[in-house]
């Protein structure tokens, strides 16, 4: 720490001074020998995007903005609920109060973390329609989801344009991790469409929980490798699937093949991306109901000032709205898209949403 005595008292009231000097705010990083200078330099003009900013893309997102990379995008369907908050680290009992997007609390904590880097977050669903709009032109593409359908569709267009990825998933106390780079290794399709052992995830965290330990500990093992691609120290990955469950202390690491007649790395049938697999009405969680028909632009005020009468508990902020029509609660956000919770009945959410939002 540099400093020539003149401002050692000016703590009270004055703005505290932050280094702007990448070699003191990333000091530890740059002497590890498998970072460096050279390292730094490379990840700090590298970029990265996170899709979903659950409990695992809000961990990354934290790490890796501390790690100090240029440029992060940050994309989710979602908003802040209290019951994310036991794992969710990004988040506060604040955020969850405003309803806040995951993507637009995300850029504000994390702008107030690092202001060297520059963070965007984007409220979307990921569809084959915007997919190559949102992750190309980025780096590297890490998964923070917590379904396979936006999976597979991240593995298409990342094998179909050569993009690397990384694969991370958790429930319950296990959880597990593989850098997927088009061409050098398997891909998603490769370990979960053969017939080799499922490493997918059948049960999701609204069915069966998770742990804020194993979420934090993939994220960590996603970001060790998100390092190591971004700062230019290839040879340093490992290539190897991991797997592990903080409640039982297993931990596996293995060797994947590639599939030779792999449908998306060998014979290049990116079925997801041509959208033939999604459907406009998905059931996400335990008693919730995605709608996603078409795009339309909603005015929320608008909305708002109709429904008052007749729904109860209405709450909007300038990216969606909110209200109750007991036992359904209906979350609508600026771009048409609605979550149903209380049911996971398409047709019941269909109702709901012509009724009161119209067809
Ligand atoms: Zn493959």
């Amino acid at each position: 720490m540099m400093n020539d005595g003149k401002d050692t008292v000016n703590f009270a009231g004055a703005t505290p001074h932050v280094s702007d000097s990448f070699h003191e705010k990333y000091s530890r990083q740059i002497l590890f020998a498998g970072i460096g200078e050279e390292g730094q330099k490379r990840l700090m003009s590298a970029s990265a995007v996170i899709v979903g900013c659950g409990a695992i893309g809000a961990a990354t997102a934290n790490l890796l903005v501390r790690a100090g990379i240029g440029r992060l995008r940050i994309v989710d369907r979602d908003f802040v609920e209290p019951s994310n908050l036991q794992r969710q680290t990004l988040f506060d009992e604040g955020d969850a109060r405003e309803a806040l997007p995951k993507a637009v609390a995300a850029e504000r904590k994390l702008r107030a973390v690092n202001s060297g880097v520059a963070v965007e977050g984007v409220v979307a669903d990921l569809a084959p329609k915007n997919v190559e709009e949102l992750l190309l032109g980025f780096d590297l593409i890490l998964d923070g989801t917590d379904n396979f359908e936006t999976r597979f569709l991240i593995n298409d267009v990342a094998v179909k344009n050569r993009r690397p990825w990384i694969y991370a998933a958790a429930v319950a106390s296990y959880g597990l991790t593989v850098t997927i780079r088009p061409g050098l290794t398997p891909c998603l399709a490769c370990l979960l469409e053969s017939d080799s052992p499922g490493q997918g995830l059948e049960e999701t965290c609204d069915t069966i929980g998770v742990l804020g330990p194993i979420v934090n500990l993939i994220a960590s093992l996603e970001v060790a490798e998100a390092m190591k691609l971004l700062a230019g120290r290839e040879e340093a990955l490992h290539g190897r699937l991991i797997s592990c469950d903080v409640w039982s202390g297993r931990f596996q690491s293995v060797r994947v093949a590639r599939n030779p007649e792999c449908r998306v790395c060998a014979r290049r049938e990116f079925v997801y991306l041509q959208g033939a697999a999604q459907p406009h009405i998905t059931i996400c969680g335990r008693d919730s109901v995605q709608i996603h028909e078409r795009n339309r632009v909603l005015d929320l005020g608008a909305l708002r000032a109709r429904l008052a009468p007749t729904v109860a508990d209405v709450r909007h902020n300038e990216f969606l709205l909110r209200f109750r029509v007991p036992p359904y609660e209906m979350t609508v956000f600026a771009d048409g898209r609605a979550i149903l919770k209380g049911t996971k009945d398409p047709a019941v959410a269909r109702t709901l949403y012509a009724r009161y939002i119209g067809a």
